[in-house]
């Protein structure tokens, strides 16, 4: 491959690693895409023409006007800020002008809540791009598949004339708690996809390594709780109180204990409790922070069935008012055996790919499965592969990846892959 294009994409990736953001405040890392896009010849769709803001879950209005005067004292333009509507995420589209099939592929934007080692030896620290901001880092590598993006964008504009259809190139924000998917699904921008490929670093494969996921990712639902009770005097009068801690414990346990499904796999995490006001008040206020996964969309609604019935019955018994707020929700994969043979066999044609890694059955959550499911729904296919690096493990201070050898891995299976979908007859 052209050392320039990774050149190019160990640039923007170490310039996004800086200046991490998390979920739907991209603001700085959107607006060095949507220049980059445009600055290529790009369309460019963005704001609620993008992420319909209908299926939006988990966005803080206050983080977001927070991040946005954030984005502008760094530089970035009012009337940019101006165009998102508030809303991170964009897609670039490449119109050929020639008939062929629309292919698009997905690249998420968002950062986690960790901080980075400042230890001398960890990579970015060496390599002097580390988080500039306390507490928030790529420890996904969200900024390498964005950046893998801006490269094959640049790879597209100069291959120009060799291609034929449509090419589609999606931001998503918010991947972490399952967010931002399910909004860009239902913009209306995935209707004419033909071929959607995902892809996501790390994981179970090491640097010079590819995994064809076929199947595999778990559905999930993130749910806030909020229990709200009658305060009472603790000492003189306790009847009279009607506690919303007690009944959150009880919920807590009573989740625990959900049966398992013979259908398919689950998980339940309590994640989070706080309640309670002092010592000798009956407690008015809990909150709790869970989620529910499954290996079918089936057997996660079975799972939310039993927290919604759980949480009413709880409280009611327990005489407490409560709240259930969906945050965040991805379904479990699906792919097209023909789209998966045709990366396994692209894999196998890339020099520094040395090994393909079994990959299916991936018991995390991904939400790009929203994306892919809106595809297949009109008869569209695809597929969806993890690229290489050595890491120390996801969402971790120490996270690592090798930029100028893993990023090439993905740039060489999505610009092949539109080689042989994409190509000029
Ligand atoms: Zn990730």
């Amino acid at each position: 491959m052209n050392e320039a294009y990774t050149t190019e994409m160990v640039q923007f990736r170490r310039r996004i690693h800086k200046r991490p953001e998390e979920g739907w405040t991209e603001f700085e890392t959107m607006n060095i895409v949507v220049n980059r896009l445009r600055e290529l010849g790009f369309k460019v769709v963005m704001g609620t023409k993008a992420v319909n803001p209908n299926f939006v879950m988990g966005r803080n209005p206050e983080l977001v006007a927070k991040a946005m005067q954030r984005a502008k004292d760094h530089g970035v333009s009012q009337a940019f800020l101006d165009e998102t509507e508030g809303y991170t995420g964009c897609v670039g589209i490449w119109e050929t002008g020639r008939p062929g099939p629309v292919t698009l592929f997905r690249h998420d934007m968002d950062c986690v809540l960790v901080q980075e080692s400042h230890d001398a030896q960890h990579e970015s620290v060496a390599g002097g791009y580390c988080s500039e901001r306390d507490g928030l880092m790529h420890a996904c590598g969200h900024d390498g598949h964005t950046s893998v993006g801006l490269g094959v964008a640049h790879w597209i504009a100069d291959h120009k004339d060799e291609l034929c259809g449509t090419i589609k190139l999606l931001f998503q924000p918010a991947e972490e708690g399952t967010r931002g998917g399910l909004p860009m699904s239902e913009s209306g921008l995935l209707d004419d996809v033909n071929y959607i490929i995902c892809c996501h670093i790390g994981t179970n494969c090491q640097l010079g390594e590819i995994g064809i996921c076929r199947k595999g990712f778990l559905a999930t639902a993130k749910m806030d709780l909020t229990f709200t009770g009658t305060p009472a005097h603790a000492g003189s009068d306790p009847e009279k109180g009607r506690s919303a801690l007690l009944a959150a414990c009880n919920v807590a346990t009573t989740l625990a204990g959900i049966p398992r499904s013979g259908q398919g796999d689950t998980r339940i995490s309590i994640g989070k409790l706080s309640a309670g006001e002092g010592r000798n008040v009956v407690p008015v206020h809990a909150q709790m922070q869970i989620e529910v996964r499954g290996q079918t969309e089936a057997v996660n609604q079975y799972m939310v069935d039993n927290v919604e019935r759980i949480v009413k019955g709880v409280s009611e018994a327990y005489g407490v008012d409560y709240t259930i707020e969906k945050v965040g929700a991805a379904t479990n994969l699906e792919t097209s055996p023909e789209v998966s043979d045709t990366l396994e066999e692209i894999a196998k044609t890339i020099p520094f790919v040395k090994r393909l890694v079994p990959s299916d059955g991936i018991s995390g959550s991904e939400d790009c499965t929203w994306l892919i499911r809106k595809v297949l729904s009109h008869g569209g296919k695809a597929g969806f592969f993890i690229f290489g690096c050595n890491q120390t493990g996801h969402h971790k201070g120490t996270f690592e990846i090798q930029d100028e050898q893993s990023l090439p891995e993905a740039f060489e299976m999505l610009t092949r892959f539109l080689l042989i979908k994409n190509k000029v007859a």
